[in-house]
């Protein structure tokens, strides 16, 4: 049996009463700067409702995606990050596929981030990170992150309080880098209960389809579950800001993730979209040349 979680802040709507994704979803730290994330719903349905309005919504969004993003490749001038930060079986890879086919592929690219490559090691985290930021007019979704080199040190204790403070410094000053640039940046945490993690990796071992899928790493992670949502939270916590925010995205059911992140995508895309841009081509005498006869 699935929990269901207490039902999120209420003062979600815009001031015209609509339902607004961002507002919804925002991660609140407090005035000390912490944050909770058991104080966080994996499930609810805020904003949707049902599966079935969300998965018509869901293919309307997905048109306005597609339209958006082409606004972007042709202004090409701003780009956009989209930071998939989730434990394993959160649903960073479904996001990935289920949103990422609304762009158009020679505007997208996704870069997952695995353990750190003997090379990637010899030099500073964002080393590696820096050569996959997006180029103007492009997106790129980042299929876990820098934020990964701040939260695992955390969460198996392998590092101390100021070398996590430069990390987060360092992840400051990098993400301030790519705002001067015109990069807008949106950071996603896939957010998913520890039962619903278990069932997902049982489904992993059951099914062979999906056995490639499963790491005896990922165990290891599991025991480290409170660690890791502790350490999650003082990353995140120190890390938001508006102008690069989080989002914790209840991530239990598929359909409502994908909604809620298509939508807060859309907005977000849809705050920074310049109309097609204008061209100083002639048309009548284009048009004249071409329907002229030979
Ligand atoms: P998966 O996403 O299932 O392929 O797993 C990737 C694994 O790589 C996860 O256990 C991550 O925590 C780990 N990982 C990714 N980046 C880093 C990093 N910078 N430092 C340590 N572990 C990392
Ligand atoms: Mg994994």
């Amino acid at each position: 049996m699935k929990q269901r979680s207490a039902s999120s802040a209420s003062a979600s709507g815009r001031a015209d009463g609509s339902f607004d994704i961002r507002n919804e979803l925002r991660l609140r730290p407090t005035e000390d700067g912490t944050v909770d994330l058991a104080g966080y719903p994996t499930d609810t349905t805020a904003g949707i409702g049902d599966r079935k309005t969300a998965e018509r919504a869901f293919a309307d969004i997905g048109v306005q995606l597609g339209d958006l993003h082409e606004r972007l490749i042709a202004n090409g001038d701003r780009s956009f990050l989209v930071v998939l930060q989730g434990l394993d079986a959160s649903g960073k890879n479904g996001i990935a596929k289920h949103v990422g086919r609304f762009f158009d592929p020679s505007g997208l690219h996704v870069t997952t981030f695995g353990p750190p490559t003997a090379e990637e090691a010899r030099h500073g985290f964002l080393w590696r990170i820096r050569k996959q930021v997006p180029a103007p007019g492009t997106i790129t979704i980042f299929n876990r992150s820098h934020y990964e080199d701040a939260i695992v040190p955390v969460a198996v204790g392998a590092s101390t309080p100021s070398e996590v403070a430069r990390r987060i410094r360092q992840i400051r000053d990098f993400e301030q880098e790519l705002l001067d640039a015109g990069t807008v940046i949106v950071k996603c945490v896939p957010h998913i209960s520890y039962d619903e993690q278990r069932e997902r990796f049982l489904r992993r071992l059951t099914r062979t389809d999906k056995q490639w899928k499963f790491s005896e790493a990922d165990l290891d992670t599991r025991k480290r579950w409170s660690e890791f949502q502790a350490s999650y939270a003082m990353v995140l916590g120190q890390t938001d800001r508006d102008e690069a925010p989080w989002y914790i995205v209840p991530a239990d059911r598929r359909w409502y993730r994908n909604w809620a992140i298509a939508r807060l995508l859309a907005d977000t895309l849809a705050d920074v979209a310049r109309p097609y841009p204008h061209t100083a081509l002639d048309v009548d005498r284009l048009r004249a040349n071409l329907e002229a006869p030979n």
